[in-house]
């Protein structure tokens, strides 16, 4: 028999006259009331909406919050992504009354608090990476990217240099090509070597005056530390090129390692993942942008900044500028959930929160590598990569490992990339899970591990408990209809 709760759609539960609100009482009758509103705006015909009570609402949202996978619900270990728990706290913050009503028009002499709070996190970003330039204004890692190569195109123009190509390994996350590819410069591929790491006699091979930069990840996306940061650098800068860095995987780093003091030029945070706002879902994200004392006068305008009498104020006389990026100033709350994240963890803290993230990963790493290939066996950082290239012989893939996971509760690692890993399988635990959990999901692959081997009809018809089985992915993100009504 079905449950109460099943379905999910709110109109199946509609019963006509039931309601879960009364409004006030008032003088006025319903046509006084309607006599007020100006007619253009009156509907013609009553909204279709569900009657139901307030507990049968409460019920259905709660239900439906639960049938999808989230960070709240389970264990999400998708590599690269830092789907670590967000502290509510940091919630509570950036919904106060004051941050959350505050008007993006109004003047700066009424937002000083607000102001202070952007400087000062600038200031701690500043410290945490190294770099003295700071921008809160790009609103995704992609966007913080772009920016940085625009401040690489602008920096090369000015001194009279037509460049063309950045630098890039085989392990870079798809957004840096895609960015390169967006400001019109041309990549060049570099192949990781055995060690999974950059050699730099690799880039010195390519690097000439054709070149205006080489983006990096570091640690890259094997999850292994660039151990060649200062030759490449020295190699590029020879040559007259810029170093940037993703920096999207800070969380391995902070308090262990800043980029700016090892010849890295730029370098963008990923402020959603790193510094605890909730993400995934296409929310709004923050890839704020560091640089060089060099190379400040290019940052997006405006630029926010601090006058002689200590009063904060947004400078738009930035001639160099590669100009603005969006409207307003960044995602504010993501800015408030990073700022409360910092201040309430401090510099031990951060510290503590990337050596966990790398103990967590090597931790889980040692407890899969009898099951799975673990083609790069070296000391990992906060994530590592396997392979399900032993599981594909039985006709067991990747994807139908990551199907099987749901029926335990449990997110998939990603899939299928870095590209350089046949089967991959990019497993980032993250600082915030417990030894048991952990536990729990080694527990769990190996069991999926052994039915590859003995029923894999079990794993590639997997998931069997979810509320939906295998989906079109491509078809619903193309086809997308979220309306149930015609
Ligand atoms: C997530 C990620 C990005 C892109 O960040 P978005 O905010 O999704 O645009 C870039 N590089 C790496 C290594 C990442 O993990």
């Amino acid at each position: 028999m079905k449950t109460q709760y099943e379905g999910t759609v709110i109109y199946e539960k509609s019963a006509p006259g039931r309601t879960g609100y009364t409004l006030p009482k008032t003088e006025k009758s319903e046509k006084e009331i309607l006599d007020t509103i100006p007619a253009r705006f009156l509907r013609e015909n009553p909204a279709e909406l569900a009657e139901v009570s307030e507990p049968q609402a409460m019920r259905h949202f709660v239900n439906l919050s639960t049938k999808n996978h989230h960070i709240d619900k389970g264990f999400y270990p998708l590599g690269s992504c830092t789907m670590k728990y967000n502290p509510k706290l940091n919630d509570v913050a950036a919904s106060f009354v004051d941050f959350r009503e505050h008007h993006p028009l109004a003047p700066c002499s009424t937002a000083q608090g607000l102001l202070h709070l952007m400087f000062n996190l600038k200031l701690y970003l500043s410290e945490i990476s190294g770099f003295p330039g700071m921008s809160l204004q790009p609103v995704a890692g992609a966007q913080g990217e772009f920016a940085g190569l625009l401040i690489m195109l602008k920096y090369h123009t000015e001194k009279g240099n037509r460049r063309r190509k950045i630098l890039i390994p085989d392990s870079a996350h798809g957004t840096n090509p895609a960015s390169v590819n967006s400001v019109g410069y041309d990549t060049v591929e570099l192949k990781s070597n055995e060690k999974g790491v950059i050699a730099p006699e690799d880039v010195a091979a390519v690097m000439d005056e054709e070149v205006a930069g080489m983006m990096l990840t570091n640690p890259n996306t094997l999850g292994i530390f660039e151990t060649h940061i200062k030759e490449i650098a020295d190699i590029v800068h020879e040559q007259g090129g810029l170093m940037y860095m993703d920096g999207a995987n800070l969380n391995a780093n902070m308090g262990i390692f800043r980029p700016g003091d090892v010849g890295f030029d730029i370098m963008h945070f990923n402020l959603h993942k790193t510094f605890s706002t909730p993400h995934g879902g296409g929310g709004p994200g923050a890839g704020a942008l560091g640089v060089t004392e060099a190379l400040e006068k290019y940052l997006p305008a405006p630029v926010l900044s601090k006058s002689d009498d200590g009063g904060y104020y947004f400078d738009d006389d930035r001639p160099h500028s590669i100009g603005r990026l969006h409207s307003f100033y960044g995602n504010f709350a993501n800015i408030v959930r990073a700022y409360a994240y910092i201040r309430i963890l401090g510099g031990q803290g951060l510290r503590r929160v990337s050596e966990n993230a790398v103990l967590n990963a090597n931790y889980l790493k040692e407890l899969l590598r009898d099951d799975f290939d673990l083609p790069y066996d070296v000391h990992c950082m906060h994530e590592f990569v396997l392979s399900g290239n032993r599981q594909k012989k039985s006709g067991v893939r990747t994807a139908d490992i990551s199907k099987r996971l749901l029926d335990f509760g449990m997110h998939s690692p990603t899939n299928y990339f870095p590209l350089i890993v046949p089967e991959a399988m990019m497993i980032e635990p993250t600082e915030t899970e417990s030894r048991e959990t952990l536990d729990y999901f080694a527990e769990v692959m190996k069991q999926i591990a052994r039915e590859a081997l003995e029923n894999p009809e079990k794993v590639t018809s997997a998931p069997h408990n979810t509320p939906v089985r295998r989906l079109d992915e491509a078809g619903a993100a193309r086809k997308m209809d979220v309306c149930f009504l015609d």
